[in-house]
């Protein structure tokens, strides 16, 4: 599974079909229908006219990092873009992130779930949220503990604005994408137990990237996050400090 990526005049709609050739064929190894996994174009250090470019190519889940960057950005997108956060969020910039996204997937921790619902109810919003885990128990992630998530996933769905669709996590970031076959499998479980305890289904599972979308798809992923995959290299002097599995 090789990921090409570093040649730089290779247009987004040459990538964009070499990443839906391996969504496909990942699908097909574990049985599953197209449809049933959503591309989020990752657009972070990229400019708005590559956002454009995919959303004239069919792609309408757009992804960033950082609330600063988005503020900049997202206007000058085609409104019909959606906007997911997939960045670690400072409760400072709750505010900011619930008027800007439609989808929190970094959603780490019970206290900046009580911040988002407080800063929805003053904006009327009904933001999605996943639940962030760590599954690997990384030190340099951020995100809930497995068990920590199940004791307090009754406290966040308390949280009447907040609608939450599943849960996300970042692997590990190894060269051999097959390593991290295991942490996939156990977010799925998560999820599944999850469920069970909320007696109502997680539909979302946003797992694997542009190194490990064929193997988070394998296990489950109804969503693969992409960047570097669609769009190139992200320029290395802009990335963010807290972008796990990149370095
Ligand atoms: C940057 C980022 C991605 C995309 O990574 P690529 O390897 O460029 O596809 C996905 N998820 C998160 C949380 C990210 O920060």
């Amino acid at each position: 599974m090789s990921v090409d990526n570093s040649t730089a005049n290779t247009s987004i709609a040459d990538r964009l079909a070499a990443v839906e050739a391996r969504i496909a064929a990942a699908c097909d190894r574990a049985g599953r229908a197209r449809q049933e996994v959503t591309l989020l174009a990752v657009s972070k250090t990229h400019p708005a006219d590559a956002v454009a470019e995919a959303a004239r190519l069919g792609l309408t889940e757009f992804a960033e990092s950082k609330v600063q960057e988005a503020r900049a950005k997202i206007p000058m997108c085609p409104s019909r873009c959606r906007w997911h956060l997939i960045g670690h969020l400072q409760s400072n910039k709750a505010r900011d992130a619930v008027a800007l996204f439609e989808t929190i997937q970094s959603v780490d921790s019970l206290s900046l779930a009580r911040e988002l619902q407080k800063q929805a109810e003053k904006q009327s919003r009904r933001p999605k949220v996943l639940l962030e885990i760590n599954v690997a128990g990384e030190s340099s992630k951020f995100g809930w503990a497995p068990d920590r998530v199940l004791a307090e996933l009754m406290e966040v769905n308390a949280l009447d604005r907040l609608e939450i669709h599943g849960l996300m996590t970042i692997a590990p970031y190894v060269t051999d994408s097959e390593r991290v076959r295991v942490y996939f499998r156990k977010l799925r479980e998560l999820r599944d137990a999850a469920a069970d305890r909320l007696g109502a289904p997680l539909p979302v599972l946003s797992m694997g990237m542009s190194g490990d979308l064929d193997v988070a798809i394998e296990e489950g992923s109804t969503m693969v996050r992409v960047g570097t995959a669609l769009f190139g290299d992200r320029p290395r002097l802009q990335r963010a400090p807290d972008e796990s599995g990149a370095d």
